[in-house]
């Protein structure tokens, strides 16, 4: 019965809609995650993007039920494909190569719940000799995030996530009135879209804000468009 149900999630491309906010809410995780490392001020071993990203699989896998998460990943991985395909290598950007970012992602999709993401993860191209490796790799990155999550209940702290106006943001009410019923931040952290002159999003330590750049949900728009079927 799982089994069919990962099969039909595999062989469904999720519809524009859910594309684009799918990948929105890939990106809140991903800067909620800047703005816990801040504000909680964690120390890090390792570059920051990949924490980042680390602390965004682990609050899905808290937040997201089992077919939120897959279409969550399934649309991540069509985006990461189309712009892998046009991108230049740059050993002193601070990201990981768009391929190698998403291949981590889907290891931590399966490693966190095998049972949740097996035939899906191996379908979007995990390796079968990878998913022992992944379940230990996800252990060591949920343990990590673990304590620092159990500090940030809404009761402990007081801060939340405010969000503005925008389309993004109305795409993205429910996932943050989610957030906020589950986890609290120290100071609250403004919400914004804005024109940023890149397709991006951003934490800024300034001012302690997210903000998601109105470029990305015109490249959303337009990817998606390219990239799915109509
Ligand atoms: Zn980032």
């Amino acid at each position: 019965m799982l089994r069919a149900f990962l099969l039909l999630l595999v062989c469904s491309v999720p519809a524009r809609a859910d594309y684009i906010h799918d990948n929105l809410r890939f990106t809140l995780f991903h800067e909620l995650g800047h703005a816990v490392i801040d504000q909680r001020e964690v120390k890090l071993f390792g570059p920051e993007e990949a924490a980042a990203d680390g602390f965004a699989l682990v609050l899905a896998d808290r937040l997201l039920s089992a077919q939120d998460m897959a279409s969550m990943v399934e649309s991540i991985t069509i985006l990461a494909r189309f712009e892998a395909a046009t991108e230049t290598f740059d050993p002193w950007s601070a990201y990981m190569p768009t391929g190698q970012r998403l291949a981590y992602a889907i290891c931590l999709y399966h490693g966190l719940q095998p049972w949740r993401g097996g035939d899906h993860a191996r379908a979007l191209g995990l390796p079968p000799a990878l998913a022992g490796p992944c379940k230990e790799i996800a252990a060591e990155i949920r343990d990590a995030w673990e304590p620092i999550l159990a500090g940030l209940t809404p009761d402990a702290v007081s801060g939340r996530l405010r969000p503005g106006r925008g389309k993004a943001l109305r795409l993205l009410a429910g996932d943050i009135r989610l957030i906020n019923q589950n986890l609290g931040l120290p100071r609250d952290v403004p919400v914004t879209q804005d024109w940023c002159g890149e397709d991006n999003a951003f934490y800024y330590q300034y001012d302690e804000r997210i903000a998601i750049c109105s470029e990305m949900v015109e490249a959303l728009i337009e990817s998606a468009g390219r990239s799915l079927r109509q």
